[in-house]
């Protein structure tokens, strides 16, 4: 795992996508709101409100 992996969540995905950050880097991500409205979800298409980031 070189990369730093950004994840994209809707306010239903984001619990998932926590989960799915903690469990792939093993350590609590950094959640910032997402103002760029093309930004997709990760897990479905709606748009996403918050970025997952170390
Ligand atoms: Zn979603």
């Amino acid at each position: 795992m070189t990369e730093n992996k950004i994840i994209y969540a809707c306010t239903k995905h984001i619990e998932v996508a926590i989960d799915d950050y903690v469990n792939f880097e093993e350590k609590a991500p950094q959640m910032k709101s997402v103002t760029d409205e093309h930004k997709k979800c990760t897990y479905c298409n709606e748009r996403a409100q918050y970025m997952l980031l170390p």
